[in-house]
């Protein structure tokens, strides 16, 4: 046999039939192959693996891959869902007084964070532009009136990035949100020079080119990983079902199961409690209308697919 023990590792990246994996106690990375029959590797995953000996000690196999706490997937090209990462533990969703922010599309992250089982941290960018009066103040009240993280900082002026790093100190975070809010400047603030290629994390993901470009993992310097890809920044409601968005609006879980008939969808129906909490003012009207607004839209952004493997 022509490869050492079995060792733990970090996929880093990975390609068709290859990954780059980080060995957990040297910190080298190394680009192995993986064993015939091996599921789907993605990403953040930890995986065992063997180096390879003597003059093949630049390479390696991998073996196996252990369970996900996390699995993230977006639809390719071809409408197939894809595994894009594993063991995200953390979604940032990043928002900025310019562009403004609309709460329905941080409802539609919100959701799929709840749904996989993420901490949410709504990280406003640009602090610098807001005023005494912004919306995106009133933005962050409701959001932390949920229970919701949130924190405000300017990548570009140094402001609040020490809280920021010690918040991203453990797991795995994933950086979402709308084009130009900053995150690209966030990440490369984060990170040092020699763990990015700049125009990697910039320029391609603005132009929204290479969209099908595989994740990469990054390592905080205080503690913390991160993966980004261009797909990651654009997760979606792929796959979700009505039941997965109601259940995303965690104010609402008090009330589910107490409407009168059991098939009901929640929409505008006398004996819904769902729909009498937000009347009765225990789940604000704007929640409630986001929500439908949500469910009526999943036909539109649903894209048939399979489950990945
Ligand atoms: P992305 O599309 O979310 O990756 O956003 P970028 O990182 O490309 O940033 C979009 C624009 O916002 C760029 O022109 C940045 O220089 C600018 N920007 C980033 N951070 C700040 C900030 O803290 N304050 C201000 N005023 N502008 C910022
Ligand atoms: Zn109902």
């Amino acid at each position: 046999n022509n490869f050492g023990e079995e060792q733990n590792g970090l996929v880093i990246s990975h390609y068709r039939a290859q990954a780059d994996v980080e060995c957990a106690l040297s910190g080298d990375v190394i680009r192995c192959h993986l064993r015939a029959n091996l599921p789907h590797i993605v990403t953040g995953d930890h995986v065992v693996w063997r180096r390879g000996l003597g003059e093949q000690a630049n390479t390696g196999i991998v073996e196996a891959i252990n369970q996900r706490t996390s699995e993230l997937c977006r639809p390719d090209s071809y409408g197939k869902m894809k595994l894009v990462g594993a063991n995200i533990t953390r979604a940032i969703i990043v928002i900025a007084p310019e562009p403004e922010a609309h709460s329905n599309l941080i409802d539609r992250y919100i959701v799929v964070a709840e749904h996989l089982g993420l901490e949410v941290l709504l990280l406003v960018n640009k602090c610098d532009l807001l005023g005494d009066n912004n919306p995106t103040l009133d933005l962050l009240k409701k959001y932390q009136a949920l229970g919701y993280r949130s924190l405000a900082i300017s990548s570009k002026n140094n402001i609040g990035m020490d809280t920021l790093k010690q918040l991203l100190s453990d797991g795995c975070s994933i950086f979402v949100g709308q084009s130009g809010v900053g995150k690209s400047s966030i990440i490369q603030t984060l990170l040092p020079a020699e763990e990015i290629k700049i125009g990697e994390l910039s320029d391609v993901a603005r132009k929204g080119r290479h969209t099908t470009t595989h994740a990469r993992l990054y390592h905080f310097p205080d503690g913390g990983n991160c993966i980004d890809s261009p797909g990651i920044r654009e997760f979606g409601l792929w796959h979700l079902s009505p039941d997965d968005v109601l259940h995303g609006f965690s104010e609402f879980r008090p009330f589910i199961g107490l409407c009168k008939y059991r098939n009901c969808t929640h929409i505008n129906d006398a004996h819904c409690a769902i729909s009498k909490a937000a009347a009765a003012g225990d789940i604000t009207p704007e929640r409630y209308k986001s929500y439908t607004y949500i469910v009526q839209s999943l036909d539109e952004v649903t894209i048939q697919g399979e489950r990945p493997q």
